[in-house]
């Protein structure tokens, strides 16, 4: 059976064509879907009971389940869904005062393996479907009761840039203004970098925005930390990241986890800010949050430093101390500890 949140609305009215209906009635499915939240063909009363017959039969409107959501004490909300398969994937809602995050995943699991990270540790299992990535966004609006100012992350479990065509169109389906119109401007796609997905990006999808996980200042630590640096070396990573930028106007986020004696020396500092000097852009640095991995968060006084040796060097820089803490939010570590049996 279809997933019917795979389909954008082109695809719906070329369904509705081929089984003798007309083109509107896919404009009236689609509205019961993303504006009406409806949560079976059974709502859609201006359908007739014919049609909402066949849709039932061939598609599936349900492509997961809520299992938790979890609240944090600063506020952070985390889901953890069971696909129809039986995995697991997990999303992050964060509350701002302005504004409401919600970081998606794209990937049951990660093949990219970064050394300090949950889901790498846990293996690749598949890609998500575009239905699998839609609905998470439609399943937390409903717990929210609207997406008023949401921006959408695709910085959940997984790399997005190796599904690709999937995010893309889950994209254009939530952007699309019959459907959920989220600006396009409110998607940010959260890469570790691989080149040829950016230049697609700005391509395809100039007003979407780019966060880049680069968490070293060289090829010897990052090949360590992140090991497809050593196919996408940071040299390319940065060429892709400057024609980004000249083609889009958009500044990049730059993501920097700091782990103590890794990458968080004043070294490390001076060769970061050479790396991303010239390039519109700013610095998240993200103390370690200390998962069962072998590496440590720096001494408070380290990161101090190392922040103000890049505003030193006209780097603008943030330092990000990882929210949800208490509920597990950094990527991966709901999903393993169901997985493990808490
Ligand atoms: S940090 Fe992101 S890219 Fe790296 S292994 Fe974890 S989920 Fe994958």
């Amino acid at each position: 059976m279809r997933d019917i949140f795979s389909l954008s609305v082109e695809d719906l009215a070329e369904f509705m064509m081929k089984i003798g209906q007309q083109r509107y009635r896919a404009d009236q499915v689609y509205e019961w879907l993303y504006k009406r939240s409806a949560t079976s063909f059974d709502d859609m009363t201006n359908l007739p009971k014919t049609l909402r017959g066949e849709l039932s039969q061939q598609f599936n409107m349900v492509p997961m389940k809520r299992l938790t959501r979890e609240i944090s004490s600063d506020g952070t909300e985390k889901f953890l869904f069971e696909l129809t398969d039986g995995n697991l994937i997990e999303s992050v809602l964060i509350e701002h005062s302005d504004r409401k995050t919600f970081c998606i995943s794209t990937q049951v699991g990660c093949p990219v393996k970064c050394a300090f990270c949950a889901t790498g540790r846990s293996g690749y299992v598949r890609n998500l479907t575009v239905g699998e990535i839609v609905y998470q966004a439609v399943e937390i609006e409903r717990c929210l009761r609207g997406l008023g100012g949401i921006n959408i992350v695709f910085m959940g479990m997984g790399e997005p840039l190796l599904n690709l065509e999937n995010v893309l169109k889950s994209i254009r389906i939530l952007n699309n203004p019959q459907g959920r119109a989220i600006g396009i401007r409110r998607f940010m796609i959260s890469t570790v970098g691989i080149p040829e997905g950016i230049r697609t990006i700005a391509e395809v999808v100039p007003g979407v925005k780019l966060s880049v996980s680069i968490h070293a200042p060289n090829d010897s630590v990052r090949n360590k930390l992140v090991p497809l640096n050593k196919k996408y070396r940071l040299n390319m990573l940065i060429k892709s990241l400057r024609e980004y930028v000249e083609h889009t106007g958009n500044r990049i986020s730059f993501e920097y986890v700091l782990i103590e004696g890794v990458n968080d020396s004043p070294e490390d500092a001076r060769m970061l800010a050479e790396v991303v000097s010239g390039l519109p852009s700013y610095v998240n640095l993200i103390p370690l949050n200390p998962t069962d991995s072998e590496y440590r968060r720096p001494a408070s006084e380290k990161i101090r430093s190392f922040h103000k040796q890049l505003e030193e060097r006209g780097i603008e820089a943030f330092v990000r101390i990882e929210r949800g803490g208490d509920i597990k939010a950094a990527c991966g570590q709901l999903r393993l500890r169901h997985v493990k049996g808490g």
